[in-house]
């Protein structure tokens, strides 16, 4: 619960309207987390699609201007009291990367709460680096997995 923003969702509808002063926005569903990490505080996550001309190094600047008007403070401890974290996950132009940024996210691919938001605005946007489209990486990422079998049975 953020004192000026409320909870989580709250947040993230209020994240979405700024959003949508820098250009056209599609949201996805918001969906709650469980407690992560030692503070044990609950995340909200969800996705847009932004349509605008920025580049991806300009946007976030912005992005990071918003997650400090949100009160987002550097020094707070990673699972601390980060009240809004704003990533670009995929851009139409591909491939993007300097000092501070690279897009894709690095992680998005191993992120459900990524990719799952992600998959309900553009479920057909292809990451350029696997070639895979956002939906395929979501079921490949969340689909039930065969058990490793064991390297000291013998098969009888
Ligand atoms: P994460 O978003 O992976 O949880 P942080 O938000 O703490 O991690 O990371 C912050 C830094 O990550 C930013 O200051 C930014 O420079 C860098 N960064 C690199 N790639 C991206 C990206 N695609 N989107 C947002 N930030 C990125
Ligand atoms: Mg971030």
């Amino acid at each position: 619960m953020h004192t000026r923003y409320g909870r989580p969702e709250q947040v993230l509808d209020r994240a979405f309207d700024v959003l949508a002063g820098l250009g056209e926005v599609v949201r996805s569903p918001i969906i709650r987390s469980d407690p992560v990490g030692p503070s044990r505080r609950r995340y909200a996550n969800a996705a847009a699609l932004l349509e605008c001309e920025l580049a991806p190094d300009a946007l976030l600047t912005r992005l990071k201007a918003i997650e400090r008007d949100f009160g987002r403070r550097k020094l707070a401890p990673r699972w601390g009291a980060r009240v809004l974290d704003l990533d670009i996950v995929l851009w139409s132009g591909g491939n993007w990367a300097n000092r501070d940024l690279a897009v894709p996210h690095v992680a998005f691919r191993d992120r459900a709460f990524v990719l799952g938001p992600a998959a309900a605005v553009v479920p057909d946007w292809r990451d350029p680096v696997t070639g895979l489209a956002v939906r395929h990486l979501h079921s490949r990422l969340t689909r039930p997995r065969p058990l490793l079998r064991d390297p000291l049975w013998s098969g009888r």
